[in-house]
């Protein structure tokens, strides 16, 4: 299972690819898979081996110019390729590592591989149009596949939803009165549309999630307050200061930083609905079934995976405008939070997701 040499593996707080992995890799060992991680040295997951080219996450790389991070890349690569050449006993490689990773593994020639694509595929056309032979993919939505390069959709086989293990916990926390966005400060997360509605309707809104790897309000002052530091014009950055910070109030939106462990699933638990007022075809949503695993009723625009995992009505609404999307959470009692985490718990947990992945490991083993 190559995770990448990016974050631990679980990550600390924030971080989609480490959390896939995450919740994978314990299901499908209950299953009695023997799982080799390919990721940092400081990562915690139980696995049965380790390996790995660097002793803690690299994911600084934002600081880093573009030819050091492929260096990264390509070095941890190595070690799986090292890896692979040196043993006969590895049946599978599942790759989660964007772009780098299915292009070095198919030059090897060695066991079959499946790629897991994470992203808006229309970022990477250029090189997914392209996308090596003898490489099987997946996908996280139907939607993603759909929007995919004609040859890569032609090549996928078909897509597994995400899970979360928190639709297998029993978490009953009081409900408070906010609403939250958790994710990635950035554009593509629309997090100012959502502090815009709440200022507009007088709604509390908590806003959770680093900007551009800045995890505290103290850690981005620094690069706020020094034009010269590298993330100084990183666009996250930017976005965060110049749309998100007019709408920090202190009192109706907040901004609390990156949340993790059981702080982050208090604060998302205990919201009245998550919010995503999403600005691109988010791809998987991991916060989407999070918040259903929860009993947070989601409240999004109609983008991307959001329609396939949500019934709008039902587990959550689906809005077609920022208008929509206002009126919405003024009719937030019509959904019941039990729904949700029934439906998280019937489509959304780590057994359902290894299951679907067992058989494509199997379908791909027995060619
Ligand atoms: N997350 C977190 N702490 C934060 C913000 C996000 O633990 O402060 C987690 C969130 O719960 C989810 C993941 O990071 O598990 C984000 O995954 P998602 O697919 O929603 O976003 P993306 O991978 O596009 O950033």
């Amino acid at each position: 299972m190559n995770a990448g040499p990016w974050l631990d593996v679980p990550p600390a707080g924030y971080g989609g690819i480490e959390n896939v992995v995450a919740t994978l890799v314990p299901a499908l060992r209950e299953r009695g898979v023997h799982v080799v991680l390919a990721s940092v040295g400081s990562s915690g997951l139980d696995v049965d081996e380790l390996i790995s080219a660097y002793d803690e996450g690299q994911f600084t790389e934002l600081q880093k110019p573009y030819n050091q991070v492929m260096g990264i890349a390509h070095a941890h690569l190595a070690r799986v390729a090292a890896e692979l050449r040196r043993r006969d006993d590895i049946d599978l490689v599942h790759d989660h590592v964007e772009v780098v990773g299915p292009a070095v593994l198919s030059a090897l020639g060695g066991p079959p591989v499946l790629h897991t694509l994470h992203w808006d595929l229309r970022k990477h056309a250029a090189f997914y149009g392209a996308f090596p032979p003898g490489i099987a993919v997946n996908g996280v939505s139907e939607s993603q596949i759909a929007r995919a390069p004609d040859a890569l959709r032609a090549a996928a086989l078909g897509s597994i939803h995400l899970a979360t293990p928190l639709a297998d916990r029993e978490t009953r926390v009081e409900r408070g009165e906010h609403l939250m966005v958790m994710g990635r400060v950035c554009a593509l997360k629309g997090q100012h549309v959502a502090a815009r509605i709440c200022q507009k309707l007088g709604l509390p809104l908590v806003l959770a999630g680093p900007v551009s790897g800045r995890d505290t309000a103290a850690e981005l002052d620094v690069v706020a307050q020094n034009p010269y530091h590298p993330l100084h014009s990183h666009p996250d950055v930017r976005y965060h200061l110049d749309q998100v910070t007019p709408y920090l109030d202190g009192d109706l939106v907040r901004w609390v930083g990156a949340v993790g462990g059981q702080e982050r699933d208090d604060l998302y638990a205990s919201a009245r609905a998550a919010l995503f007022p999403i600005q691109w075809d988010e791809p998987g949503g991991t916060a989407v079934v999070e918040a259903m695993a929860l009993g947070v009723p989601p409240v999004g625009l109609r983008r991307g995976c959001l329609p396939e995992l949500i019934d709008h009505g039902r587990t959550g609404f689906l809005a077609d405008s920022e208008e929509e999307l206002a009126e919405c959470l003024l009719r937030l009692d019509e959904l019941d939070p039990e729904e949700c985490r029934r439906e998280a718990r019937r489509r959304f947990t780590p057994s359902v997701m290894a299951d679907r992945y067992l058989e494509l490991y199997e379908r791909l083993t027995r060619n």
